[in-house]
């Protein structure tokens, strides 16, 4: 005699691996080994999976860690993040010497060519005077305070940077060869609106010492 015949049928996702390679794991904070793997919903009879149903998901599994990310972890490249940084600290390098140029009133040539030389030798990077120039009068009839501006940005500059910015505002400050105690205020200010202290402050001036002059 033949029982009645059970047929166990079902579904359940299968996780296979699609890809290896290498990338920069965010949680080990290094290059490691990772695994493409996707999990796919299959037909099960008597519990072995015959036919491939669809996707469930993808995802990228670091080899060290373990941990799990989206795909697009790939991308992620940390030099990317420093790049975005460098580029915020040099405009605000750029902007901060540009408003404490508009502080005392006027566009001056010589304060222009200053900038100019400043910001090249800070950041390595070229600077025309025109851009000054344009920069300082949309400054101007924006009508943005040095402060203001700096307090906005301070979120996105790390130490390093905030301290290339009052650098580079103590350098124009003495440009003219003498740091007048309405620019040494003007300064202090600067420094509070990205949070550095007066004694920081004092240090960041003495460590610049005599490199301006
Ligand atoms: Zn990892």
């Amino acid at each position: 005699m033949v029982g009645p015949q059970l047929i166990i049928y079902g579904t359940r996702g299968v996780t296979t691996t699609k890809d290896k390679g290498e990338f920069h794991c965010p949680n080990c904070g290094d290059r490691q080994p990772y695994r493409l793997r996707r999990v796919r919903r299959f037909f099960t009879l008597y519990f072995i999976p015959l036919i491939p149903l669809d996707k469930l998901g993808e995802y990228i599994e670091c080899d060290v860690c373990n941990g799990t990310y989206e795909l697009d972890v790939l991308e992620y490249e940390p030099g990317a993040a420093d790049a975005a940084f460098e580029a915020e600290f040099h405009f605000a390098m750029r902007r901060v010497m540009i408003l404490m140029m508009l502080a005392d009133g006027a566009i001056d040539d010589a304060e222009v060519a200053t900038i100019c030389q400043i910001y090249q030798s800070m950041s390595g990077q070229p600077l025309d005077e025109l851009t000054v120039r344009q920069e300082a009068m949309q400054c101007q009839q924006a009508g943005i305070a040095v402060e203001q501006y700096l307090a906005s940005t301070a979120g996105k500059l790390n130490v390093p940077g905030k301290e290339m910015v009052i650098k580079a505002a103590y350098a124009i400050a003495m440009a003219d060869g003498v740091y007048a105690p309405e620019e040494q205020q003007l300064l202090e200010r600067c420094a509070r609106a990205l949070g550095i202290g007066s004694r920081q402050l004092s240090g960041i001036i003495a460590s610049f010492g005599g490199a301006v002059a």
